[in-house]
């Protein structure tokens, strides 16, 4: 019998398997930077308003914003991540609120 057939399989396994694991890096990285680019309106979810000054909620307490919430993770940046499941592929404002706000 000839190993021939299978040196081949072998050889075009390792070349898809090489194939496959390249897609998705590709993919996923394309894929953040479009979700980055993307900012929350106001309305976007839980009376959400990219100026705390403009929320109109009872549970709003002056100072609350975005950028000193538990959820924000923006850091210093204008716009930027906030970790609630409700904002995700979407960023909000530093100076934003929702009526998730969780003192930080
Ligand atoms: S959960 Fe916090 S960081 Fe996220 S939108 Fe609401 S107030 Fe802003």
């Amino acid at each position: 019998m000839s190993d021939k057939p299978n040196a081949n399989r072998r050889k075009f396994l390792r070349q898809a398997s090489a194939a496959v694991a390249a897609i998705p890096v590709v993919s996923l990285v394309g894929m953040s930077n479009a979700k980055a680019e993307e900012q929350a309106e106001d309305g976007h979810a839980h009376s959400y308003v990219n100026n705390a000054a403009d929320a109109d909620h009872a549970d709003y307490s002056d100072g609350e914003k975005c950028k000193n919430c538990a959820f924000w993770g923006g850091g210093d940046s204008e716009w930027g991540q906030c970790f609630h499941a409700d904002f995700q592929g979407v960023q909000v404002n530093a100076e934003g609120w929702c009526d998730e706000y969780v003192s930080s």
